[in-house]
């Protein structure tokens, strides 16, 4: 197998974690990498383990991700939904699954397969009535929304030819640099139009233009759509509600122009911080860490940043 090169990619993740803290940029796509084949011990070895590490927020929000996977991709090759029980039953099998071996540090034998939480790493103490209402809230009581909600019986009723994708990773280019995309649920409607779906386990409101332009962009590449023929829908499971609520975003020129703005400055300033652009090589000096301590309190890169 040839040598795997670190080659430079752009995504909102990696956007996010550029303007949040430049060292923790580095560490998760520089200081890290080869990290999965680096001597135990190894700072690497560390960095890259550290870097696979998510909060328990994070943590929940990906569990409901993985299990609607479950269900639609189960769906799309069978033509039959499991019941709700059935997705609850094997949500809570794998979340107890992956609590339980997170707790025993065991993401240290193999981090890219085992869940590892920094709650557990860092030995912070979270009391078992929030652990409790973490699973009840967001993970079972998101699932409960999805299945209330007018987006899934829309699903529902959306012959499976008309599906597009179910989660899936792909990348498209944009002027020469390689864009990460996975988006959660995309279909064609009854009118033709792409609509790409994004579960939200947060409860934030505020629309991200930057996320629909970036699906929409995708969406008309891979899908062969125009520019007014995609429709961004950012479905809330967090809420007192019964169901999940949808906020519908259209992808229209000015927001797809923004979008294409925000990315070519982030790819830009994301390469002038490189000791060698055309072959993606990073020093550690030019990314210094962010000065509120306030940031780390949360960062798996604490421990060899020194800011216990
Ligand atoms: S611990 Fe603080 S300085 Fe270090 S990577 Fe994390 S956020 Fe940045």
């Amino acid at each position: 197998m040839a040598d795997l090169q670190n080659e430079f990619s752009w995504s909102k993740s990696r956007h996010e974690k550029f303007a949040g803290c430049r060292r923790a940029y580095f560490d998760t796509y520089y200081g890290s990498w080869g990290g999965w084949e680096a001597a135990h011990g190894s700072d690497v070895r560390e960095l890259y383990v550290l870097k696979k590490l998510s909060s328990r927020w994070q943590w929940a929000g990906s569990v409901v991700h993985a299990s609607l996977k479950q269900l639609l991709s189960a769906a799309r090759a069978t033509g039959t939904f499991w019941s709700l029980e059935k997705l609850l039953e094997r949500t809570r099998a794998r979340a107890r699954a992956e609590w339980a071996t997170s707790r025993e540090k065991s993401y240290w034998r193999e981090a890219s397969r085992i869940v590892g939480l920094v709650e557990h790493e860092y030995g912070e103490p979270v009391p078992d009535a929030d652990w409790k209402r973490l699973y009840e809230e967001t993970i079972e009581g998101g699932l409960r929304r999805f299945w209330a909600s007018q987006t899934f019986e829309e699903i529902r009723r959306t012959p499976r030819d008309r599906w597009l994708t179910v989660d899936e990773l792909d990348s498209w280019i944009f002027e020469g640099s390689k864009i990460w995309v996975a988006i959660d649920f995309a279909y064609r409607d009854a009118d033709g139009r792409v609509q790409v779906l994004d579960w939200k386990t947060g409860r934030e409101r505020g629309v991200d233009h930057v996320q629909v332009g970036i699906y929409a962009l995708y969406a008309q590449r891979k899908w062969g759509v125009p520019p007014d023929g995609v429709v961004g829908g950012l479905v809330y499971l967090a809420g007192e509600g019964d169901a999940a609520e949808r906020v519908s975003v259209a992808a229209d020129p000015t927001a797809l122009e923004a979008c294409q703005a925000t990315m070519r400055g982030s790819i830009a300033e994301m390469r002038a911080a490189l000791v060698d652009p055309a072959r993606n090589v990073a020093r550690l000096e030019a990314f210094p860490m962010v000065e509120d301590r306030e940031v780390c309190r949360r960062c798996p890169f604490r421990r060899p940043c020194g800011r216990l």
